[in-house]
């Protein structure tokens, strides 16, 4: 059911919160706040053999049309077909691209054999300069030696967000490692977007990490928390963590949570909930999880809609189509754009 919906039609309008600081609010911007890529070549990063080989990264090799070569040629393919998909999805205004870090022991050494996906900081940062429509979202495990002066690297370079998914780079948000990360968190006013609840495109290292209560030590401390996926399933028989999400988003201001990948039919059951709830409503952010296939919610768009939205090719404009059709209102759209830590030099002119 299409819902009483204005698309915002006034952009880039830039208010500087103040002289000389870096921090910029952008008003009625529309940004995905959740865009993968992965990286092949050493500088770059690396995808581990199992999930090269795993059933849906090949699935979504096949269907993306991208190369089956490895190395530099993948590592530019899956680049070139990224910029292709967020330019032509002409209602963003940006994309803000994901960095992975690896998993570290606990001595903060680089742990080969159990990081299964890695994207370096340097190679998204490049990314987000030469295309002007990608942010940078950066990465830092608060296990590795120098967490806190790559972490601030990555400030300088731009990032408008730091990225962690804990079950998969195996650290608790409430270990005391992350600590002072949150503490460089807030004063530059840099928002965590921290993976909740379950995933099935990456191994599970740590299943005692999907709890969203978990980041209660960030909010604390005054970071701007949020929640990849609302808590949600990955498939059926997992811990439901979709209700202490609503619960966190309605006790902390700071609290919100991304629709990144609820276009799956594992995860489309939060809708139900997240969106009957006003307060829990409020708190919700635009983001795909691209390259994870959009798929529209049959039981709420119905058939003919559903079959509408599958011709769109596009993923990234698909699920925006399909967010638009669920009614999602402006204030959504724009909501990513008021959290992340848009740098001025980002802003545009509106027909720029
Ligand atoms: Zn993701």
């Amino acid at each position: 059911m299409l819902h009483d919906f204005s698309w915002p039609d006034q952009r880039f309008r830039t208010i500087s919160l103040c002289s000389g600081c870096m921090i910029a609010y952008h008003a009625a911007m529309i940004v995905d706040c959740h865009v993968h890529v992965s990286a092949d070549t050493p500088e770059h990063g690396f995808l581990s053999p199992r999930v090269r080989d795993s059933l849906l990264f090949r699935f979504m090799r096949w269907r993306l049309g991208l190369t089956w070569e490895d190395g530099a040629a993948a590592e530019g393919d899956v680049a070139a077909k990224l910029a292709a998909t967020i330019a032509g999805t002409e209602q963003l205004d940006a994309a803000v691209i994901l960095a992975f870090d690896a998993v570290y022991d606990s001595d903060g050494r680089f742990d080969r054999e159990r990081t299964h996906f890695y994207v370096t900081n340097d190679y998204v940062a490049e990314l987000a300069a030469k295309h002007p429509k990608m942010l940078f979202g950066a990465s830092v495990n608060p296990y590795r030696q120098n967490s806190l002066a790559e972490l601030d690297r990555c400030v300088s370079r731009g990032a408008v967000l730091l990225k962690w998914l804990p079950i998969t780079q195996n650290f608790s948000p409430a270990d005391q490692e992350c600590l002072p990360l949150y503490e460089v968190l807030a004063h530059h006013n840099l928002p965590l977007l921290s993976h909740t609840g379950w995933e099935q495109m990456l191994p599970t290292l740590n299943k005692h990490v999907a709890d969203p209560a978990l980041l209660a030590p960030a909010l604390e401390r005054g970071v701007t928390v949020i929640a990849a996926h609302c808590g949600t399933r990955s498939k059926l028989g997992e811990t439901d963590f979709v209700p202490q999400f609503m619960r966190m988003a309605q006790e902390h201001e700071r609290f919100y949570g991304d629709t990144a990948a609820l276009n799956l039919p594992t995860r489309s059951y939060a809708y139900e909930s997240i969106l009957k709830n006003e307060e829990v409503r409020r708190k919700l952010v635009h983001g795909s999880d691209w390259p994870v296939i959009s798929l529209p919610p049959l039981s709420r768009l119905g058939l003919r809609a559903s079959l509408r939205l599958l011709g769109e090719k596009n993923w990234i404009r698909r699920d925006v189509l399909a967010k638009r059709e669920l009614g999602f209102d402006a204030d959504y759209w724009n909501r990513a754009a008021t959290l992340l830590r848009l740098p001025q030099s980002s802003s545009r002119s509106p027909d720029g």
